[in-house]
């Protein structure tokens, strides 16, 4: 498998077993938000996500499920606390260089695609990275590769309009994945999705962790996610507690 920008492909570091830093370390990280009154969204949270782990999180409305995608996404910060992201202590880190870490090392995947509606599935893929300012014909060759990952190189030059949902779904998984990132956060991804549209992405996100080791973390209100990933967390009161 050829790398698409980074020097160490996601590969690699599996490979590393024991040795390998946690891609995603929580350490008592905390989340309230001011108020008044104050609310603890999150509770002091201790998580290890190691290279090549898949995870689910699941929790009922307000438990605190989106607090933690943006602290592990380095989009908020916690109150208390630490996130460590491939060994890399984020709190000391300025706003450009949380910024920078969030375009390299973390993928984003939501439930609603935000694809571009007049470019096409390629053209879509091709912009991930462009902030991290690599050239355009990297940027598009990282793109076809990406597309081949999610099975949808024969959808390349299709608009977003001419794709089903699951196939938006997984341009969009394409495009998260076109800057190798250490781990793809996934909120809700089968959210907008029927019942064999959630089935054919669930395949396509055990192919990518089984097959290229990509670490996976899916917040999801969908049990049928959850049964698929190989470690189950569920989230109360902005507590995590096993779910299996
Ligand atoms: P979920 O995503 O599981 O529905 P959230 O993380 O959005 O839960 O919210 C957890 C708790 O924090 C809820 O009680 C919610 O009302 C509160 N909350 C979320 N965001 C804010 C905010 N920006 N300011 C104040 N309270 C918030
Ligand atoms: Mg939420």
């Amino acid at each position: 498998m050829t790398p698409l920008f980074s020097t160490a492909p996601v590969t690699d570091r599996v490979a590393d077993g024991q040795s390998a830093v946690p891609v995603l370390e929580l350490d008592r990280a905390a989340r309230t938000y001011p108020g008044p009154p104050p609310i603890d969204a999150l509770k002091p949270t201790t998580l290890v996500v190691a290279a090549g782990d898949y995870v689910a999180i699941t929790g009922p409305s307000g438990s605190g499920k989106s607090t933690l995608l943006n602290l592990m996404g380095l989009l908020d910060r916690p109150t208390s606390g630490r996130v460590i992201v491939d060994g890399i202590d984020t709190s000391a880190l300025s706003e450009r260089d949380r910024t920078a870490m969030r375009g390299r090392r973390i993928g984003f995947v939501f439930q609603a695609f935000h694809l571009m509606p007049h470019r096409s599935a390629a053209e879509n893929v091709a912009l991930a990275g462009l902030y991290q300012k690599i050239p355009a014909h990297v940027r598009r060759n990282a793109a076809q590769e990406a597309l081949a990952l999610v099975g949808l190189v024969h959808r390349a030059d299709a608009l977003p309009t001419q794709l089903s949902g699951g196939e938006r779904q997984r341009v969009a998984i394409a495009r998260a994945l076109a800057t190798r990132p250490s781990l793809l956060l996934c909120d809700e991804p089968t959210g907008n999705l029927d019942t064999v549209a959630t089935g054919a992405l669930l395949d396509v996100l055990d192919d990518l962790n089984t097959r290229l080791g990509t670490t996976l973390l899916v917040i999801t209100h969908d049990l049928s996610v959850a049964a698929r990933s190989h470690r189950h967390i569920s989230i109360r009161d902005g507590v995590l507690v096993p779910a299996d």
